[in-house]
């Protein structure tokens, strides 16, 4: 593995852009990727909408991409953004880092910002293990993000049934404990595009603010981060059904609750399913409506020009993320 800082790569931390959406009021969205037309959408959709962003992988997608592209990919992206005309802040930040060696190699290799995600382990070994990260990060000006509390929910190798909502007693002397940067917390958002199984007309179960507002409180200015927040349109599900797929009626986060979170000390909003599902949805749709279609720029082509919709819609209409470049 080739020793890179993220400095060369032209990325930075997330320190300025949480300082940002704290004064002013947003959240900066994390949008995750697997692949170059994925990456290519989130950059061009931020730049578009003069948005900072956080691209995300888990240790999974940085597996199936290949670690010796995501640098060079990471690159790309800060001069595609300069190329639309806007160099937006970019993080290259790896989601749900499962040790000390994980982080570790992210950070040697150019990641500006990382997880160290050891909520299911007991609340004395989740300081330890992120005072670890925390103690290496530092030393290289990357910045780190830890996790209080379970979602439930499965998203790549982060499985849990059950949720525990953050307890707020416990945050102080974690962020004491640790020194981290910004803290993920469950106040019943969760992982995947299945979140809420719902009866017709029934809505899903409302986000614990209380939560969040008595945390808010005890550690003012802090930065708090939402995963789990992808809002699930019907009308994405509806279109995958429609063309051969299967997915169960299925509900996400409504777009006012996050509307509200962004406005609060959320400044970090993550967002991995909705960009899947327009993805996928549109592909069917060209497979479906073009059986005999056969060249892949004819169907990721368009999926990606859906996803930069996606996300121009998120950053300006959910997040508040837009126009916050110039
Ligand atoms: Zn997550």
């Amino acid at each position: 593995m080739k020793k890179v800082h993220y400095s060369e790569l032209g990325l930075v931390n997330t320190n300025a852009m949480f300082a940002a959406a704290m004064k002013e009021g947003f959240a900066v969205p994390a949008y995750n990727f697997n692949n170059m037309e994925q990456l290519q959408a989130i950059i061009t959709g931020c730049a578009k909408s003069g948005s900072p962003v956080i691209i995300q992988v888990s240790g999974s997608a940085r597996k199936y991409i290949g670690e010796p592209f995501l640098p060079h990919m990471a690159a790309a992206a800060v001069d595609l953004s300069k190329e639309i005309g806007l160099q937006i802040p970019i993080a290259l930040h790896l989601d749900h880092g499962n040790s000390f060696e994980l982080a570790k190699e992210c950070i040697d290799s150019g990641f500006s910002s990382v997880m160290i995600d050891a909520s299911h382990h007991s609340f004395e070994e989740n300081i330890e293990m992120t005072k670890q990260v925390v103690d290496y990060a530092h030393q290289h000006d990357v910045t780190v993000e830890a996790e209080l509390g379970v979602l439930a929910g499965i998203e790549d190798e982060v499985v849990a049934e059950k949720s525990t909502y953050t307890k707020p007693e416990e945050v102080k002397s974690f962020l004491e404990g640790t020194g981290v940067d910004s803290l993920a917390i469950s106040i019943g958002t969760s992982h995947g595009a299945f979140k809420f199984k719902l009866e017709p007309g029934q809505e899903p179960p409302p986000l614990r603010f209380d939560i969040l507002e008595e945390i808010e409180q005890l550690v003012p200015g802090f930065p708090i981060v939402l995963h789990g927040a992808s809002s699930v349109p019907p009308e994405d599900i509806a279109k995958i059904n429609k063309y051969g797929g299967q997915m169960d009626n299925t509900a996400g986060i409504p777009e006012e609750q996050l509307r509200r979170a962004a406005a609060s000390a959320v400044c970090k909003v993550n967002i991995d399913s909705d960009g899947r599902l327009a993805m996928t949805a549109t592909i069917r749709e060209i497979l479906s409506e073009n059986p005999s279609e056969f060249d892949p720029r004819k169907y990721l082509g368009p999926a990606r020009e859906e996803l930069i919709k996606m996300v121009m819609y998120k950053n300006t209409h959910v997040l508040g993320s837009a126009g916050r470049v110039k």
